[in-house]
């Protein structure tokens, strides 16, 4: 995410109205205070004031992101880290502004489900019944203890042994990754990359969409987002080889529905509701 980038995303949240010239000065600064300050405190997890430690960079692209969470465009975790989430939150609120269309061909090509545990789970558009409200506490009061560490995908150096999920989907996600170690073994599992971490509860909308994301829910998981970009099909995305056809099989026993199987595209994707 550049300086000019979070100038024009201030000055679009109402914050800002220097120059777009990528330098921050006094006027972005101020303006960088001003989105700390207005900033939505669920959004916020570590709520104000502003960690200290924090560098400049990380500061700027903070209030970017902040920007882009007040705009509805669902950035992720404010922790200053341009990941993925930010990244495609930021192509979103590019692709309006300039009135193209960002949107991901969700065509099915099998609808991914040929697993009779899929029936347990709702199909995406009765996903409100199934799990309640998107956003409410029980789509964080699953936790999913890791049979083995996972690296935050946009923050490498970063492991977590644990990750909130809806209250439904925790007890599949605990047996798919404990399972997963068992078919392939930890350091397969590290070299297919199965162990990167991509994200589950967001509350945004389905990107380059209008409704809402199935992360709204706490039911999605994203894998290894790098190797397996939104919009690649089958013939670049890795998940899309055949070694991972034994981890799909996993996912689906459990009740999950893969992006990839199901639209062709998002292999990092799997979620517990059909298309
Ligand atoms: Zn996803």
């Amino acid at each position: 995410m550049q300086v000019s980038d979070i100038q024009m995303l201030l000055a679009d949240a109402g914050w800002y109205e220097g120059a777009i010239d990528g330098d921050a000065g006094p006027k972005t600064w101020a303006a960088v205070a001003s989105a700390w300050r207005n900033a939505d405190r669920v959004a916020v997890r570590s709520g104000g004031p502003w960690p200290e430690d924090w560098t400049h960079s990380r500061r700027l692209v903070a209030a970017g992101q902040i920007a882009l969470h007040q705009m509805g465009y669902g950035p992720g975790v404010i922790d200053g880290y341009a990941g993925r989430n930010t990244e495609e939150a930021l192509t979103d609120w590019r692709s309006e502004k300039v009135g193209v269309s960002s949107l991901v061909e969700r065509s099915l090509v099998s609808g991914g489900r040929n697993h009779p545990s899929q029936k347990l789970f709702p199909h995406q558009r009765d996903m409100a019944h199934f799990y309640g409200d998107a956003g409410g506490a029980q789509c964080t009061a699953g936790k999913v203890d890791l049979a083995y560490p996972m690296l935050i995908a946009w923050n490498k150096p970063q492991t977590v042994r644990r990750f909130s999920c809806h209250e439904k989907v925790a007890q599949p996600l605990t047996g798919i990754f404990q399972q997963t170690l068992q078919h392939y073994g930890l350091s397969d599992v590290e070299r297919l990359g199965l162990n990167i971490f991509g994200g589950c509860f967001n509350f945004r909308r389905m990107r380059g969409g209008t409704s809402l994301s199935t992360h709204a829910y706490g039911a999605a998981v994203d894998l290894n987002p790098e190797q397996n970009q939104l919009r690649w099909g089958a013939d670049r995305a890795q998940f899309a080889q055949p070694e991972y056809v034994p981890f799909w099989n996993i996912v689906m026993a459990h009740g999950g529905t893969p992006a990839g199987y199901a639209w062709g595209k998002d292999w990092m994707h799997f979620q517990f509701a059909g298309v």
